[in-house]
């Protein structure tokens, strides 16, 4: 990675911890022993297992047979909707239209292949949950009801504790997708209500590939890989280096609560100056899910109708990563859905940049992107609304740019 490279993408993922890698290492070139062996090395490797075990349970406070390390968030979120098919005989699920690609696309699956019935909430303008029409699709038919807990892309946070109580009341159970708010805010399982929550290590310093699905203790949760490890929950040879990875990026926050706090701080009040920056110098920026409870790191937004590959085109030139959305459907010209559930346009919504901080982010780079990406983009969107302010004689549009 050249030094001189600004980070602003750190929802997509974020540098593994020195302590990560420290703990990686080791297991690659000591503890390699598969935990199910009967023998020392296999014993070893089970220690070393049972210790990250409890790493991740001391960080999100439950217990650890909850939790069942898997290859990341994907499979965990697999787990949670594929196992609610037919629990206590139910056959709906209800989703937010806010919920991750991933999530999405596997409930349309199951409503096509394995008569599944899937009812979305929707968002208000602000990003937030219509908790009204959450109230009227939590009915005693459902089984799982299936909300992130932070939006990837507007950082925007979820009722989970309202949604518990709406879904406990008609004997459903809550998975909660709470991949992109640990790590960057504190999260209690036994406190939340939710009887299954994913995580992902590599979006709070920790390696990818790797991440767990807690379970609620006593709900018996049907595996998807059917084998005899992780007490059967999930079958496979644990990836002992990338569970200790995760060990590892959990007991780094653990054990320091006054730094993660100030750190969060520190994030909060940079993304405060870096939209206040752009809302000044570009005043056609319009930023998503401002007004809502979000992540402190997380800024999402659209600077007039300039075209998101052309903004992230001039970052990239100036050195700075940032993302049009979701890293995953990053690529191609097709609009967020979360944007469209909020009821932006598709042109509105093509145009989305989504910059995202971590504890490493410095207010020196937060400054170059101020001074810098206004230069860029204010021609642009003067361009633009001189064309809007004077449609007898139209200036020819620039590429990339909606008029
Ligand atoms: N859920 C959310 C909210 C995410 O942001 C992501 C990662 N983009 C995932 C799930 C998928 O996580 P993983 O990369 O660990 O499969």
């Amino acid at each position: 990675m050249n030094p001189d490279w600004i980070y602003l993408d750190n929802n997509a993922t974020t540098a593994p911890s020195t302590g990560v890698v420290g703990a990686m290492a080791l297991a690659l070139s000591q503890t390699w022993g598969n935990a199910s062996s009967s023998h020392a090395m296999g014993q070893e490797a089970r220690q070393a297992l049972a210790m990250a075990r409890a790493q991740v349970a001391r960080f999100l406070n439950c217990k650890p047979a909850e939790v069942v390390f898997t290859s990341g968030a994907t499979e965990a979120n697999h787990i949670a909707l594929r196992g609610a098919v037919g629990f206590n005989g139910r056959q709906r699920l209800v989703l937010s239209a806010g919920e991750h690609a991933g999530v999405q696309k596997l409930a349309r699956h199951l409503a096509q292949r394995q008569q599944v019935e899937v009812d979305w909430i929707g968002l208000m303008p602000d990003g937030t949950l219509d908790l009204a029409q959450a109230r009227e699709l939590i009915t005693p038919q459902v089984s799982l009801v299936s909300v992130m807990a932070a939006n990837n892309e507007t950082g925007v946070l979820m009722p989970i504790g309202e949604l518990a109580r709406l879904a406990h009341e008609q004997g459903a159970l809550l998975h909660v997708d709470a991949t992109q708010l640990i790590g960057k805010l504190p999260f209690d399982f036994a406190r939340s209500g939710a009887d299954l929550v994913s995580l992902s290590a590599h979006k709070f310093h920790g390696p990818k590939g790797v991440g767990a699905l807690l379970v609620r203790q006593g709900l018996n949760w049907p595996a998807l890989f059917m084998g005899t490890q992780e007490r059967a929950r999930r079958g496979g040879t644990e990836n002992l280096p990338g569970i200790l990875g995760l060990g590892a990026a959990a007991e780094r926050l653990t054990l320091a609560p006054e730094a993660w706090v100030n750190h969060t701080a520190t994030q909060a009040r940079l993304r405060l100056t870096l939209e206040q920056g752009l809302l000044a110098a570009l005043p056609g920026t319009v930023i998503f899910g401002a007004q809502a409870a979000r992540l402190p790191n997380t800024s999402y937004l659209r600077f007039g109708l300039v075209h998101a590959d052309v903004v992230l085109n001039k970052l990239d030139r100036m050195g700075v990563m940032a993302s049009s959305g979701a890293a995953c459907s990053a690529s191609g010209n097709e609009p967020s859905p979360v944007l469209l559930a909020m009821g932006l346009t598709r042109e509105e919504a093509l145009c989305a940049v989504r910059l995202s901080l971590s504890s490493q982010t410095t207010a020196q780079q937060i400054q170059t992107v101020i001074e810098r990406l206004p230069l860029e983009l204010a021609p642009l969107m003067a361009e633009q609304a001189s064309a809007h302010t004077a449609p007898t004689s139209p200036s020819p549009i620039p590429t990339g740019v909606f008029a």
